[in-house]
C-alpha cells in the first residue's frame, strides 16, 4: 500500500452506440508522498483516461468508471459527492495538460487567473493572494514575475505558458500533481527545463507527481518508478533503474529500443511493429501477442495476470510466470 494514492482494479468504459467498450481493464498502481511515478504507454493505452478518472473529470464525455477503487489518503474518491470532490480538485490534487493554451483563459491576464484560483481555494484576500501568486511564479522560474502578471497568455512562449500552468496548479499546494504529457508540445531544451522544474517542486515542496507520457525518455529523466500500460492494462511496474537495466515485458523492451539515443545518427528510429488492438475487438489471451516476438501458444489462450515478483517488481507476461501443472492440463 502506498500512503497517498492507491488505484485498485480500475475499470473504465465508454458508451458507443449503446455498447459499453472497456478501455481500462484492471489497472493497479499507487503513489507514496513525494514520489514521482510515470505512467507510460502509446496513445490509446488508457493512461490519460486513468488520470482523468482520478480527478473524476468525465462529465463531458461518455466515459465512466465501471469498477475498482481510487483511494486518496483515507477516502475512496469514487464514493465522494461532487461537492466533496470539488474541494479536492485543485486543492489536494491538481492537474496540468499538454497544451496550456486550452486551460488558460486567453482574455484574462496571467495575474488575475492565478489570484482567482488562490482566493477560491486558499481563502486568502486579494493582497495575500497576489503575494502568493508572485511567489509561485518565482518558484517556477519565471523572471520578472510582477510584470508577467500583467500579460496575457498569448504574449508568452509555450515554455513560459507551461510554467504558468504549473504555477497555477501549485499555488494551492496540492499533495498530488497529475501532469498529462506536460512537455510533449515543447522543444527538447524547454522540455528538459520543465522536467527539471517538476523535480525541483517535488524536492522542495514534497509534492507527489503522476507523470503521464508516451515518452520513456521523459520517464528516465524525471521519475522514481514507472508503470507501463498497454491496451488498458498495466503490463509492468518497476523502479526507473530496474526498468531500463532489465525490462521484463517484451512491450517495455520494445519501448526502450525506440527511445532515441544521443549520438545515434541512424535515420530510422525503431518502432514496435503492429498496432494496439481495437478495444471493441480485444483478442483473448495476452493483448500484446500479435506484436510480440516471443509469443507462445499459451499467450493466445490465456491472459497472464499482473504478478509481483519476490523483489516487488510486477509483470504481466508468461515468460516470467509459470502455470500450475493441473491448469496446464485443462488448457491442453
Ligand atoms: Fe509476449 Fe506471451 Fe509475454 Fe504476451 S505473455 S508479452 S505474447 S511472451
Ligand atoms: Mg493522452
Amino acid at each position: 500500500m502506498h500512503n497517498l494514492l492507491n488505484v485498485n482494479n480500475l475499470q473504465i468504459a465508454f458508451r458507443k452506440r449503446k455498447k459499453s467498450i472497456k478501455v481500462v481493464n484492471g489497472v493497479d498502481f499507487g503513489i507514496s508522498k513525494g514520489e514521482i511515478v510515470g505512467i507510460v504507454g502509446e496513445s490509446g493505452c488508457g493512461k490519460s483516461v486513468t488520470s482523468l478518472s482520478i480527478m473524476r473529470l468525465f462529465h463531458d464525455t461518455s466515459g465512466e468508471v465501471v469498477g475498482g477503487t481510487i483511494q486518496f489518503k483515507e477516502k475512496d474518491l469514487l464514493e465522494l459527492s461532487e461537492r466533496e470532490m470539488r474541494r479536492i480538485r485543485g486543492k489536494e490534487i491538481a492537474m496540468i495538460f499538454q497544451e496550456p493554451m486550452t486551460s488558460l483563459n486567453p482574455v484574462m491576464k496571467i495575474g488575475k487567473q492565478l489570484i482567482q484560483g488562490i482566493m477560491l481555494h486558499l481563502g486568502l484576500n486579494r493582497e495575500e493572494a497576489k503575494q502568493q501568486a508572485v511567489e509561485m511564479l518565482k518558484l517556477v522560474g519565471i523572471p520578472r514575475a510582477e510584470s508577467i502578471m500583467n500579460e496575457y497568455p498569448h504574449q508568452l512562449s509555450g515554455g513560459m505558458r507551461q510554467r504558468v500552468m504549473i504555477a497555477i496548479a501549485m499555488s494551492c499546494e496540492p499533495e498530488l500533481l497529475i501532469a498529462d504529457e506536460p512537455t510533449t508540445a515543447l522543444d527538447v531544451t524547454i522540455q528538459a527545463q520543465i522536467l527539471q522544474l517538476m523535480k525541483k517542486i517535488q524536492r522542495e515542496r514534497g509534492t507527489a507527481i503522476l507523470l503521464i507520457t508516451h515518452d520513456l525518455g521523459v520517464v528516465a529523466e524525471s521519475c522514481d518508478r514507472v508503470v507501463v500500460m498497454y491496451a488498458g492494462r498495466v503490463v509492468e511496474e518497476a523502479t526507473v533503474e530496474e526498468l531500463f537495466e532489465s525490462p521484463l515485458h517484451p512491450y517495455t523492451q520494445g519501448l526502450i529500443e525506440s527511445v532515441p539515443k544521443i549520438g545515434n545518427r541512424k535515420e530510422e528510429l525503431y518502432s514496435i511493429p503492429g498496432h494496439v488492438p481495437n478495444p471493441e475487438a480485444m483478442p483473448n489471451g495476452c493483448k500484446f501477442a500479435s506484436r510480440c516476438p516471443y509469443v507462445m501458444d499459451i499467450c493466445r489462450e490465456r491472459e497472464p495476470q499482473l504478478v509481483s515478483n519476490n523483489n516487488g517488481r510486477k509483470q504481466r507476461c508468461w515468460l516470467h510466470q509459470s502455470i500450475k501443472e493441473e491448469e496446464r492440463k485443462t488448457i491442453g
